[in-house]
């Protein structure tokens, strides 16, 4: 099979400028190998016009595919057959009327990428991963990872029966840990961050010709996670079709505003991505402000985006949203240019904040996150309280990951059950201590 997508024309170095044929570079871009935040970045780029004769998005109606496939034509992959057969994406849009009211804003959305195969976001990088790496015909497929994209890694090559090597942090939470091993990947945990878990899993690529789905390293990544901007727009326009006041008819309809969580900043810059595509398709009209949030321990882009450096410098993160907690963002380049590019920002936000959004989002929005995805929420706690974003404007929020991926965040919230006797008595004592 042909490795390459029919619509994939060039990657285009972020740093340098130089293009290459797909086939004439897998990473990144010899300007610059391997230096932290510092790589020679590659984007992918597709030819719109090619992709605008054979695709009609009014195909995308009929499509009884909800995975990611719907869109194989602005993916880097020769067609939908090449996914792993464990579908991602379809995740719901969800309309939260008494979380967005409890703020003040009128349509609020909540995308609920913890539900995907392995409960975050990273499924959508890891599908094309596995796809890629099987096209290329490579034996095994590793990354480093401070948990989720080794989870969605483990699933999608169970699927595709690909041995794949994980390399995480020992510190990862046990939720995470056991995804891995119960999938059947090696898993190398390193006595280590995240940062020197993702050199070494360079190395041992390198070494041992293993496909690398390193984040921010690997530049088809970010075509992985801009579906989640593909499905936003679509879900968007069939609520606001079947709400008729909001009188849309096209099929794919922007948000003005979209608070996502940032790491490594591989989920932002394909979020960004999503939306250009969909842009120079003519197929939305006018890209969102992107919100970029971090913890304040762990703000590497935060402080970057705030000085107008042009790229960050390493920090020590400490945050519990450990899904977010890097030192040296590898995506930097992409993220940078999504928040400055779309008129956004970047917020920081402390963990007690972090963690306090996990239980608004459950009880007045009904999605349960993992810290790393309530950031996302307590970044537009902030920017409500700024004015960055007004009463009426439609509002997504993005939930990169599951609540289940790591319950001891969510119970150090709730506190712990209350144990009584099995009798009547002790329930209406149970109930006249909750309510005081
Ligand atoms: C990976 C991850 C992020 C951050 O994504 P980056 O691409 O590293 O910025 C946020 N939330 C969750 C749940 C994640 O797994």
């Amino acid at each position: 099979m042909n490795p390459e997508a029919k619509f994939l024309t060039v990657l285009r170095c972020l740093r340098c400028g130089a293009t290459y044929a797909p086939g004439a570079i897998a990473y990144v871009c010899p300007c610059r190998p391997n230096m932290g935040s510092d790589l020679g970045t590659l984007d992918v780029q597709f030819d719109y016009t090619a992709i605008r004769q054979m695709f009609d998005p009014s195909q995308l109606t009929t499509d009884p595919d909800q995975s990611i496939g719907r869109y194989w034509p602005l993916l880097p992959i020769a067609g939908r057959q090449a996914l792993p057969p464990l579908p991602v994406g379809g995740a719901p849009l969800l309309h939260a009327q008494r979380l967005g009211a409890s703020l003040g804003l009128a349509h609020l959305f909540l995308k609920d990428d913890g539900r995907n195969p392995s409960a975050s976001l990273k499924d959508r990088a890891s599908a094309i991963a596995v796809a890629r790496a099987q096209a290329a015909g490579r034996p095994v497929i590793a990354t480093a990872s401070t948990g989720n994209a080794a989870a969605a890694l483990a699933a999608q090559a169970a699927a595709a029966g690909l041995p794949a090597v994980i390399f995480v942090p020992k510190s990862a939470p046990p939720a995470k840990l056991a995804q891995l091993l119960i999938y059947g990947a090696s898993v190398l945990a390193i006595d280590g961050s995240y940062d020197q878990a993702f050199d070494l899993c360079t190395a041992a690529c390198e070494e041992f010709g293993w496909y690398n789905r390193n984040t921010g390293y690997n530049p088809y990544m970010t075509e992985g996670k801009k579906t989640v901007s593909f499905e936003i727009a679509e879900q968007l326009a069939r609520y606001k079709m079947q709400n008729r006041r909001y009188g849309a008819t096209a099929p794919f309809v922007a948000p003005d505003a979209l608070f996502v969580s940032v790491g490594d900043g591989c989920i932002i810059g394909g979020v960004y991505k999503g939306f250009s595509d969909l842009l120079a398709l003519g197929w939305v009209d006018h890209m969102p402000r992107l919100y970029g949030v971090q913890s304040t321990q762990s703000a590497a882009l935060y402080d970057a985006w705030r000085r107008g450096d042009a790229l960050p410098t390493p920090v020590q993160a400490t945050t519990r949203a450990d899904s977010i907690a890097v030192n040296a963002p590898r995506d930097a380049v992409k993220a940078l240019n999504a928040v400055r590019s779309s008129g956004g920002a970047f917020l920081a936000a402390p963990d007690e904040q972090i963690l306090a959004a996990i239980a608004p989002l459950a009880r007045l929005g009904a999605v349960f996150a993992e810290p790393a995805g309530a950031a996302a929420f307590a970044g537009l706690t902030q920017a409500v309280a700024a004015g960055l974003v007004q009463p009426d404007e439609t509002i997504v929020v993005i939930n990169t990951g599951s609540g289940l991926k790591d319950v001891g965040a969510a119970m150090s919230v709730t506190g712990g059950t209350t144990v009584i006797e099995p009798t009547l008595d002790a329930v209406k004592w149970a109930l006249n201590q909750a309510s005081t």
